[in-house]
């Protein structure tokens, strides 16, 4: 049916208001494009979102943004102003149902009932040699091989996987690749993270704010229902409430079955592929704020033997006004291994081994039984070129998107993948100016 909408005439229309969304739009309108961001939710931020409960400020999840990642370089060089602080490294490992002081110094390394003499003698010298790895020279094996060819100690391997599970949120060590993943661990011991105040919504509002003042239109509430095609290439977006919007091209930043559903009816067979090759990786997180943390010095723990993670993001980030303590715990999934009351369960019980009597001083709670921290990763299983920024069988149609990463991961992969789609969008683009575009509409 044709809409009573007037069509409107865009150079470009990004598709999802997260990181990737408004990271491409900004990018797009300081070149002086026409560009609209549709948003489907009513807040802007997808899953870089952050709620407020009672006073106390939720990440969807524990949420941690990497010094040395592609995405604090470029919101920075956006303008975005980053607050936050650096975690304390020190913690505790979860073994055998107890807890045990990770052996992160020399001192901790020497006392830990962790690991043997020699278990011991090996984690040093691989914690020594780590930075010296050069993880693009790696061939392509599963991080498993890597580590089964690196480290003997089958106690030193636990400990190696704990660490790269907590930077990449990612457990599927047989089918990761070495290299990406090695990065990141490099990266969480390099570089560390920052807890950002007020949580990633802060940065998620400075986008939106850059993105306005350079021209953007962003709207929210507006979602796509499918891309309109004319002879072969992309002609514009018709939304759910059968409004349409006529557009030289389009970026998508939703997942890869989502990106998929907008053009159900053509034969992409590179998306197909994407779609068809994507392993999300896949979280149930456990969010609290307490009115005050039963053991005040018990900040960090991640299981050695289960693949759990907890820490408190107060002790550095400003999340409260009230003074409570906000903590996140998070229980790693594979593809399509989700339990979500015997994850909440574990979560709980995890909770209570770190902070016995913590249910006495909740004052709010959010649980997410199952998100997916991340569409896709690099791993052993995908045949033929990293997907996007172009779909190749529809021209002016792009994807973005943590999922489409060339290496890099999670928001660090949407805020590269934003910014090679915005690339090629420009050059693809370049004979027809705003003027040239709006005249011929
Ligand atoms: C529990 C958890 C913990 C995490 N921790 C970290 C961390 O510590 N460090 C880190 O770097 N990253 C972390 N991440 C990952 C990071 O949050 C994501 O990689 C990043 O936010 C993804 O951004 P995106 O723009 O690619 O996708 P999204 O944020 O998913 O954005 C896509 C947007 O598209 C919208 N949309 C969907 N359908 C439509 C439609 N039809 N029309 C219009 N809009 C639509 C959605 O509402 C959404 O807003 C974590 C994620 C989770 C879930």
């Amino acid at each position: 049916m044709q809409t009573a909408y007037p069509m409107k005439e865009y150079d470009a229309v990004v598709v999802g208001g997260g990181f990737a969304g408004l990271i491409a739009a900004v990018k797009l309108a300081r070149a002086n494009r026409k560009v609209i961001l549709l948003e489907r939710s009513n807040q802007l931020g997808g899953r870089g979102m952050t709620h407020e409960k009672n006073g106390a400020l939720f990440n969807l999840g524990a949420h941690a943004l990497y010094r040395d990642g592609e995405a604090n370089a470029m919101l920075r060089e956006l303008g975005v102003s980053i607050e936050g602080s650096v975690p304390p490294t020190n913690g505790y490992g979860i073994w055998q149902g107890r807890l045990a002081p990770l052996p992160v110094t020399p001192w901790l390394l020497l006392r830990s009932r962790l690991l043997s003499g020699s278990g011991k003698l090996e984690l040093g010298r691989f914690m020594g040699r780590l930075h010296r790895y050069d993880p693009a020279a790696i061939p392509k094996m599963s991080l498993r091989e890597w580590a089964e060819r690196e480290i003997r100690d089958p106690m030193v391997r636990h400990f190696f996987y704990a660490l790269s599970r907590t930077g990449t949120y990612n457990k599927e060590v047989s089918r990761q690749l070495a290299g990406p993943a090695l990065l990141q661990v490099q990266r969480s011991m390099k570089g560390s993270v920052l807890y950002v105040h007020g949580g990633w919504q802060r940065l998620v509002d400075q986008l939106h704010e850059l993105a306005v003042r350079a021209g953007a239109t962003v709207r929210t509430g507006a979602a796509i229902a499918n891309i309109i095609r004319e002879d072969g290439r992309v002609s514009g977006v018709r939304l759910h409430d059968g409004e349409t919007l006529s557009a030289r091209t389009v970026i998508s930043t939703l997942s890869p079955a989502g990106t998929h559903r907008l053009v159900q009816d053509a034969e992409l067979p590179s998306l197909e592929r994407w779609k068809n090759e994507a392993r999300p990786i896949m979280a149930a997180g456990l969010d609290l704020a307490l009115k005050r943390l039963p053991i005040p010095d018990r900040h960090f723990a991640i299981g050695l033997d289960q693949p759990v993670y907890f820490s408190h993001h107060t002790s550095v980030a400003r999340l409260s006004d009230e003074g409570h303590r906000v903590v996140h715990l998070l229980k790693y999934n594979g593809a399509g291994e989700s339990d979500p009351r015997a994850d909440e369960r574990l979560l709980e019980e995890t909770m209570t081994l770190i902070h016995p009597g913590w249910r006495n001083e909740v004052v709010a709670r959010l649980y997410l039984p199952n998100i997916a921290v991340s569409h896709d990763y690099m791993h052993l299983d995908r045949t033929g070129p990293l997907p996007g920024p172009r779909v190749p069988e529809l021209p002016g149609f792009y994807v973005a998107g943590d999922w489409t990463t060339h290496g890099e991961m999670l928001v660090d992969a949407a805020a590269a993948s934003a910014d090679r789609a915005a690339r090629q969008v420009l050059e693809d683009l370049r004979p027809h100016t705003r003027a040239a575009a709006t005249e011929t509409a």
